[in-house]
């Protein structure tokens, strides 16, 4: 097993945005208890295989709102972190910061303090669509963010962008895509708005108070963003991630090539290479098992030979790389094209002469191209039902 992944959930944000489900709280009254059951959970996996021997590579603070940390509570985190875990030579040390919560002071200490890398969750340079995701911040805010991140010496600056927001237009979302390129972002993610259970947003679309995105409308930005970034010189290498060159995400291909990954924090889920984890997504609870000295961990499971098979088609197909077939034969001991046939023909068969994400010509969904079989472009539009289709036969 290679190097392993860390990633530490900080719950709270200022504000909860109407769209998101991602496990935060707005009361930041436990903040410090909360940091030191941090610093205990940390140590409890100290002996804990494979994350006892293998170095971590690449750290991830996430959220939540983790630029609502100040510097020193990083730099306490950070030094739990080193004595308890071994660690790569040049790890990536990534933190999401929210433009609104962005203290140009704390990114100058963030940066000295070790943090490599800087993802900026910009959303839109449209006001009026901020407004209707309810960010708390505005575009000249997001700009000054930028700016600052830049003078801190953030070379590895990343932007979170999206689309299909009610209201938003083809031409305001390449108006977006026009000013983020201008920053000139080392990477940058873009994600449709999706509709998750219980939130407000979704509440508000039920009873026709938000107007969804027309589906059409929102599959144009899709392809409208793909085409847009890579004439920009972004490599398209994950569905809805984009990077100049050399600048991939180091932490998200650790979860897409199936390494190790701890978890920590509430909410936060674990994969050690046979089973997964999670932990109960609440401040309290969690506290509260950590004062206990346990590990608030809500579920453990081992993973079936089955489920790791699928895993490696869902990570597989998402990857510009995509999924190798010489090694599926070796785990899974069958040949998938032979097993696929049937699936592969329903979904209108398979190209072999056009690069992965691009456009085929035929209008056909997948591709082999060095022994992988990828998406091309229209594929990407129906990866989910790709997927379905091909879980139907392991
Ligand atoms: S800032 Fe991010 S994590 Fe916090 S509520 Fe908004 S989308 Fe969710």
């Amino acid at each position: 097993m290679g190097t392993c992944a860390l990633y530490i959930h900080f719950p709270y944000c200022r504000h909860k945005c109407i769209y998101c489900d991602f496990y935060s709280i707005t009361l930041l009254k436990s903040k410090k208890l909360f940091i030191q059951s941090l610093l205990k959970e940390i140590q409890l996996y100290k002996s804990t295989p494979p994350f006892h021997m293998n170095p971590f590579s690449t750290l991830y603070f996430g959220g939540g709102t983790p630029s609502l940390l100040s510097p020193e509570e990083f730099t306490l985190i950070f030094n739990t972190i080193k004595t308890t875990f071994q660690l790569d030579s040049e790890p990536e040390i990534s933190i999401e910061a929210n433009p609104g919560t962005v203290l140009e002071k704390n990114l100058f200490a963030y940066k000295k303090a070790g943090i490599n890398r800087l993802t900026l969750g910009v959303q839109s340079f449209y006001d009026g669509e901020l407004k209707t995701l309810t960010r708390i911040h505005s575009s000249k805010e997001a700009v000054k963010a930028v700016h600052s991140a830049r003078q801190a010496g953030f070379d590895n600056l990343g932007f979170d962008l999206i689309f299909g927001i009610p209201g938003q237009s083809l031409l305001s979302w390449r108006e977006t895509l026009n000013k983020a390129v201008d920053f000139n972002p080392q990477h940058i993610s873009m994600y449709g708005l999706t509709y998750e259970a219980d939130t407000p947003l979704t509440r508000a679309a039920e009873k026709g108070e938000m107007i969804k995105c027309d589906e059409e409308l929102e599959r144009d930005m899709y392809l409208t963003g793909i085409e847009f970034l890579e004439k920009a010189g972004y490599e398209h290498y994950e569905i809805s991630n984009f990077a100049l060159p050399g600048a991939r995400s180091q932490h998200n291909q650790k979860y897409w090539d199936g390494s190790a990954y701890l978890g920590v924090g509430p909410s936060a889920h674990s994969y050690d290479g046979g089973h997964r984890w999670w932990n109960a997504a609440d401040v309290e609870n969690y506290i509260n098992t950590l004062t206990r000295d346990q590990l608030p961990v809500e579920k453990k499971e081992k993973l079936s030979e089955n489920q790791k098979l699928e895993e490696v088609i869902l990570l597989g197909l998402r990857r510009v790389e995509g999924l190798n077939l010489a090694e599926w034969k070796q785990k899974s001991k069958h040949d998938l094209l032979q097993q696929a046939e049937k699936i592969l023909n329903l979904l209108g068969g398979v190209e072999t002469t056009v690069p992965p994400f691009i456009s085929s010509k035929t209008g056909k969904l997948l591709t082999i191209v060095n022994q992988s079989l990828c998406l091309t472009r229209e594929g990407l539009l129906l990866y989910d039902t790709i997927c379905e289709k091909l879980l139907e036969i392991i």
